[in-house]
C-alpha cells in the first residue's frame, strides 16, 4: 500500500448529539434526562473518521465551550489537522498550544484521527497500537442516584437483562439504605460505588467500613476533587476497600501527587484529551503500582468504542454509556455476557445503526 498517494486536507465538521437515557441519570452532582454531546466528523479524502464529545460540567466544559473550542480548529484547521491522517500526536499538540485544557473537545478530534488513521491502514485501532482485542474485563452498569423504589426497579431490571456487575451511584444522606436496595435485589453479584466526591474524611471512613459488609469491591472518588493527598490517605488508610481517584486525577502529570493516598486511577477520553493520553496515564498509574479502572461519560457507541481499544491494559471497566441510553446513533463494541466486544472493522469500528 502507498500511502503517499492520497493527499488531501483533514476536514472537520461537527454537529450536536442529544441522546435521551432509559432513566433520569442521577449523580451527586446533578440528575439530566439527556444528554448533550457533540459528533465530529473527520474527512479525508472519501474516508470519515469519527469522534465524540461528551463535556462535564465539573471538569469545566460544556456544550458551548465545546462549540467554541470546535470552532476554533475549524478556523485554523489547515495548520492544526493538515493533511496527515497518522499526525494523530502532532495534532494534540497543536491543539494544546491553540488552548489549554478543554479535553473532552479534544478527545473529540483525537478519536477521529485515530478512527481515520485506522481506516487508511485497514487495521482497527486497537491493533494500530499494537495492543489485543480480547474482551477483557467485564464492564459494569451503573445504577444512578434515586428514590429507593426505583433504585430497586432499576437494579432489578439490571439483574433481569443479564449485567453481570453493578456500579451505584453514591453521595447522598442515604447511601446506606441505597446500597442494601441494591444488594439485597443483585444476589452476589460484583458491585462497586462512585461517591464523585460526594462525602467529607468522616463520612468516606464511616462508609467504607460499612460497604465492606455490602461486598463492594472498590470506592471510586471518595472525595470532592480538590481535596488534599494527605485526606485521601488518611480514607485509604482506615479504608478495608481500595480507594479510587476519578475527578481528581485527569492527565498523567496528575498521577505522582495523588499516588500516595489511592489504590487506583480511573481514565477517560473526555479527562485525557485522547487515546495517547491516556495510555501515557496508564503507563505512569503502573509505574507507582496502582490499579486502572477505564471509565466514560455519559456517550453513543463512539466514546465507548474509542475508549475500549484499550480495555486489555484495564483492571476494571465501566464503559456502560450507551447502555443507559434510549437512542444511540451508532453501534461499535457490542456488550456480549459482561463483555465488550469489538469488531475487527478498521479504525475505531463504528458505523451507524442500522435498525
Ligand atoms: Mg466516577
Amino acid at each position: 500500500m502507498n500511502l503517499k498517494t492520497k493527499t488531501s486536507q483533514i476536514d472537520l465538521t461537527f454537529e450536536r448529539l442529544t441522546m435521551t437515557l432509559r432513566h433520569p441519570f442521577g449523580i451527586s452532582y446533578g440528575t439530566s434526562a439527556t444528554t448533550d454531546n457533540v459528533l465530529v466528523k473527520l474527512r479525508y479524502g472519501d474516508l470519515i473518521g469519527l469522534g465524540e464529545a461528551s463535556p462535564a460540567s465539573y471538569h469545566s466544559e460544556s456544550l458551548e465551550t465545546v462549540n467554541a473550542v470546535l470552532s476554533m480548529i475549524k478556523a485554523n484547521q489547515s495548520e492544526i489537522l493538515g493533511d496527515d491522517p497518522f499526525a494523530v500526536q502532532m495534532v494534540t499538540k497543536r491543539m494544546d498550544k491553540l488552548i489549554a485544557g478543554n479535553q473532552s473537545a479534544k478527545a473529540a478530534i483525537e478519536m477521529a484521527m485515530h478512527d481515520l488513521a485506522g481506516k487508511v491502514l485497514g487495521v482497527p485501532v486497537y491493533k494500530m497500537l499494537g495492543l489485543s482485542g480480547h474482551p477483557q474485563p467485564m464492564t459494569d452498569y451503573t445504577i444512578g442516584i434515586d428514590d429507593l423504589y426505583m433504585i430497586e426497579r432499576k437494579t432489578r431490571e439490571a439483574v433481569g437483562e443479564g449485567y453481570k456487575m453493578l456500579k451505584v451511584k453514591l453521595g447522598t444522606t442515604y447511601d446506606e439504605k441505597i446500597i442494601d436496595k441494591v444488594r439485597s435485589n443483585a444476589g452476589d453479584l460484583p458491585i462497586r460505588v462512585d461517591a464523585n466526591g460526594g462525602w467529607n474524611v468522616k463520612r468516606a471512613c464511616h462508609m467504607a467500613g460499612f460497604l465492606q459488609d455490602y461486598k463492594v469491591e472498590l470506592i471510586e472518588q471518595p472525595l470532592p476533587k480538590n481535596t488534599s493527598v494527605s485526606d485521601f490517605r488518611f480514607v485509604k488508610e482506615n479504608s478495608p476497600i481500595p480507594i479510587y481517584a476519578d475527578e481528581s486525577i485527569c492527565v498523567s502529570s496528575d498521577v505522582a501527587k495523588m499516588a500516595p493516598g489511592i489504590d487506583g486511577v480511573v481514565v477517560k477520553l473526555a479527562k485525557t484529551g485522547g487515546i495517547l493520553e491516556a495510555m501515557r496515564l496508564i503507563g505512569v498509574a503502573r509505574a507507582h503500582g496502582l490499579g486502572v479502572m477505564f471509565g466514560m461519560m455519559i456517550e453513543s457507541s463512539i466514546g465507548v468504542t474509542a475508549s475500549c481499544q484499550l480495555q486489555s491494559l484495564c483492571d476494571y471497566l465501566d464503559l456502560d454509556g450507551a447502555l443507559l441510553l434510549k437512542d444511540d446513533p451508532y453501534q461499535g463494541a457490542q456488550y456480549k455476557d459482561g463483555y465488550l466486544m469489538l469488531s475487527d472493522l478498521p479504525g475505531l469500528g463504528v458505523t451507524l445503526r442500522s435498525s
